[in-house]
């Protein structure tokens, strides 16, 4: 019998993402499941109908490797409006497939064997391994429950010659914390004297509440200078399916992501990025998407009153925070497990986003991008635990 050669692991730290682990046990017991994040509401019907007009029209090959040149016009206009900085359409703006291909294209391309990426954790779970994959060494500095704020000193103490690139993410997943003004000030002192580049993972960046502002990379001049702003169509137009992105950064720093982009996608599918284009041509500031998703937490929040589950504040995102502390000691991975089977509710816990032996409060995050109905439904549930 022939065998299978031995494949060393590239990523032996391994495993499954926790969202491809819950939504499957969520699935396979039919609870409802508030864990992976994207909408159970349905997509614009005028969108859908846009992207099929475009391929009846014939725009079915395949789009310019940087991205089709209407959407990226439309984007260079609405992050200049909205964020005061103008990016150049043809060299400093690449769509890309989600924005995990944009934030993976970036940290490949600037990411050599042996330099230090600053990590804020709890931290989205697709960066360690794209630091890791380039020969990167992720250092972690702490979000700390329950209020999840940057520690200035030790950022400070972390960052040093060696940082070859600091991800931020705000709105930040899975806290709901976000960057204020004086963060930013903060992290435009960490960053002089070194050669650090800033990569702001800001997906959520229409989706805040109570009237605060997205305080985007983009804003800060002394910081846009040596950043790379990532966000995505997905949250903003509910369409997670679609895996459309885009990266702005200066065109020095544009130039090396579409080097390693056109390696791992090459071209994003032509029709949507088109459809995208007008549909950010006809509205920048997406205020209506933030008003419904002001109205979709706060339902969940006075849905779930009742409860044990005790509210951690939520600046933005489409994820509720709930201390669980007084209902039960275990750790967050088994609560989550027992929660979906015995109570039919999927939630994600926090501790697949820490690393170096941080330990996890008790907490789990549930999406409230879902419609009225699944929201009353799980809170019934959640109310009896
Ligand atoms: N960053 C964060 C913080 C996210 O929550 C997500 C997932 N929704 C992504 C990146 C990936 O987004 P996309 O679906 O555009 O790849
Ligand atoms: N970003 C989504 C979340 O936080 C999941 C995306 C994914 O499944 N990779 O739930």
């Amino acid at each position: 019998m022939p065998q299978v050669p031995a494949v060393p692991s590239k990523l032996p730290a391994g495993g499954v993402s926790i969202f491809a682990v819950m939504t499957r046990l969520a699935n396979e017991v039919g609870a409802i499941n508030l864990s992976q994040g994207f909408p159970d509401f349905d997509t614009s019907p005028e969108l859908i109908d846009s992207v099929a007009r475009f391929m009846r029209e014939g725009h079915n090959q395949y789009a310019p490797m940087p991205g089709v040149l209407a959407l990226r016009e439309a984007l260079s206009l609405k992050i200049e409006r909205l964020y005061g900085r103008r990016y150049d359409p043809v060299n400093e703006i690449t769509i890309t497939t989600g924005s995990t291909e944009g934030l993976f294209a970036t940290i490949t391309a600037l990411v050599h064997p042996g330099d230090e990426v600053l990590l804020f954790q709890p931290a989205y779970d697709s960066y360690t391994p794209a630091v890791t994959l380039s020969g990167g060494t992720p250092v972690y500095a702490t979000l700390r429950y329950p209020d999840y704020r940057i520690d200035w000193d030790e950022v400070k103490r972390k960052v040093s010659s060696r940082t070859r690139a600091i991800v931020i993410n705000s709105p930040h997943n899975p806290t709901g914390m976000i960057w204020t003004a004086d963060d930013f000030r903060e992290l435009a002192r960490v960053l002089q004297n070194t050669d650090a580049i800033v990569i702001g993972d800001e997906v959520y960046e229409h989706i805040l509440f109570d009237g605060a502002r997205h305080e985007s990379l983009a804003r800060y001049p002394e910081i846009a200078e040596r950043a790379v702003v990532i966000s995505s169509f997905a949250k903003t137009y509910t369409t997670t399916g679609w895996k459309v992105g885009y990266c702005a950064a200066p065109s020095a720093i544009t130039a090396e992501i579409q080097g390693v982009h056109q390696w791992i996608t090459f071209a994003v599918n032509t029709p949507i990025q088109m459809a995208y284009a007008d549909a950010v041509r006809r509205d920048h500031e997406c205020r209506d998407v933030t008003a419904f998703y002001q109205t979709r937490r706060d339902t969940f929040l006075s849905l779930t009153q009742g409860s044990r589950f005790r509210p951690l504040r939520c600046e933005g995102t489409f994820f509720q925070m709930f201390d669980y502390s007084e209902i039960t000691r275990e750790p967050d991975s088994e609560f989550a497990i027992r929660l979906t089977r015995d109570y039919g509710v999927a939630a994600i816990p926090i501790s697949p986003f820490l690393y170096e032996g941080e330990k996890a409060g008790p907490v789990l995050r549930f999406c409230f991008a879902k419609r009225d109905e699944t929201l009353q439904k799980a809170a019934e549930r959640l109310v009896r635990v």
